[in-house]
């Protein structure tokens, strides 16, 4: 279509060299024609040119001090993207592959999952290009402080509310969260992925992991399977993976690998999980697994085929790649094939490079998208704005059957918008169109804003 055409080539333009954040809107957009066709409204309204735009960003300095007095200076990031449904929403992530193009993919991808959840959530997303790996707790501090220190003015619980990704767990909101409460002078919902003490909901650290284990489960039901004894490979082993691992051993599953930054873990009788997570909580490397079970394998990044990660070339039924954005190429989707493997779910947000998810489409691969597939994270932070809103905490089971609502919702309304659209068991096309609905409604309602 060519009005949509003319969108990207301008967003081309606009942000040139953000790889991430074109190949996100591209992906999106190539979906949309057949909205675009029944609501011309939505052109006069410019609601895609609208979409594409972050409302906000802001870029940041952020100095800090190290433990030798050094002081150091890194660029911080929030994208308040799009608040038609809600105040932004959407995590931090501190990592060295911070930059511009990734914080606005997310902020974009993170619009259209809120949407997705049915929840009154806008989108955002946040981060630095800090490296917290060998950093003392108390330089991870005097971090947070500083970034904080910028943050907060644009922050409040009905403004904008950040989260955590990669690099931010509960340690980091709970001193981005003393620091604004020191700014501020309010104990407020302004964070969420609290720990406990500060009044964070249960379950949040787990609920990603969950959340995809839910979704997935919910995509066999719906073609009269279940997860027992399926054989599942998974890459990452950060909270993502460490949950929803766990949790499809409890569903009966096979975890077959994981892998971290220096390589890959495989038992093809399953592996240990509480060893996994023991040795990830002691900040050790997976190799150490193989140490205590001697029919796991470990393979070393630099040992990995020239094409791609070792992780995706084993026998499997479903692979969940929970690691980063771009892990999963064209060879990997290929080998993933060759390999039997019938079902690949998203975890991580944009795992899948195009080329792969390309390949999976046309091998006719079942295919579960990051932006409904791993939801559950954002849902149970709603769940504990709530809560914080009303001064209450919510019980374990009753956040835990509020989540399996939410994934059973988010999957039902993309399986159900897809058949609509005349393109069945295409789940990236429904979460695409019904995530752009959700957010072009309320845009329209809102007039020229
Ligand atoms: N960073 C998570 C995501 O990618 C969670 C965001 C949140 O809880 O606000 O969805």
């Amino acid at each position: 279509m060519q009005y949509l055409e003319k969108i990207l080539d301008d967003l081309k333009n606009n942000n040139p060299g953000e790889e991430e954040f074109i190949q996100a809107a591209e992906e999106v957009l190539s979906s949309l024609s057949p909205v675009l066709q029944e609501q011309p409204d939505y052109q006069r309204s410019a609601i895609v040119e609208k979409l594409v735009e972050p409302e906000r960003q802001i870029f940041f300095r952020v100095p800090w001090q190290d433990d030798d007095g050094q002081v150091h200076v890194n660029r911080g990031y929030r994208i308040e993207f799009n608040s038609a449904l809600g105040p932004f929403k959407g995590g931090l992530r501190f990592h060295p592959s911070v930059n511009a193009s990734v914080v606005k993919f997310l902020g974009f991808e993170q619009s259209l999952k809120n949407a997705l959840t049915g929840l009154p959530l806008g989108g955002g997303k946040g981060g630095a290009d800090f490296d917290p790996k060998g950093k003392s707790d108390d330089e991870i501090m005097r971090f947070c402080q500083s970034f904080m220190t910028e943050m907060s003015r644009h922050l409040g619980p009905n403004t904008d509310v950040p989260a955590g990704d990669i690099g931010v767990s509960s340690r980091e909101i709970g001193y981005l969260f003393g620091h604004y409460k020191r700014l501020t002078n309010r104990f407020e919902g302004v964070l969420t992925g609290k720990s406990a003490e500060l009044n964070g909901s249960v379950l949040r650290t787990e609920s990603t992991g969950l959340g995809i284990a839910y979704f997935i489960q919910n995509m066999l039901k719906d073609k009269d399977d279940t997860l027992k004894d399926k054989r599942c490979l998974i890459s990452g082993a950060g909270n993502v993976a460490i949950h929803l691992m766990k949790k499809l051993k409890d569903m009966g599953a096979i975890v077959l690998s994981c892998s971290d930054s220096k390589g890959c873990l495989y038992d093809e009788n399953g592996l240990d999980v509480e060893c996994v997570a023991k040795i990830k909580a002691k900040g050790e490397s997976l190799q150490s697994y193989t140490e205590q079970n001697a029919d796991a394998t470990f393979t070393s990044i630099d040992d990995y085929p020239s094409d791609g990660h070792q992780v995706w070339r084993y026998k499997c039924d479903i692979a969940i790649p929970c690691a980063t954005q771009n892990e999963l190429g064209e060879a990997d989707a290929k080998a993933l094939v060759d390999n039997n493997c019938s079902l690949v779910c998203e975890g991580a947000n944009m795992p899948c490079t195009a080329p792969a998810i390309d390949y999976f489409k046309d091998q006719n691969i079942y295919f579960g998208p990051s932006k409904a597939a791993n939801a559950g994270g954002v849902a149970v932070s709603q769940f504990e704005m709530a809560q914080n809103a009303s001064m209450q905490s919510w019980s374990e089971q009753d956040v835990d059957e509020k989540l399996q609502d939410v994934m059973a919702h988010i999957f039902k309304t993309i399986r159900d918008t897809a058949n609509e659209y005349g393109c069945e068991n295409n789940l990236v096309m429904g979460a695409n169109i019904a995530g752009f609905k959700r957010v072009a409604r309320a845009m329209l309602a809102q007039g020229v804003v």
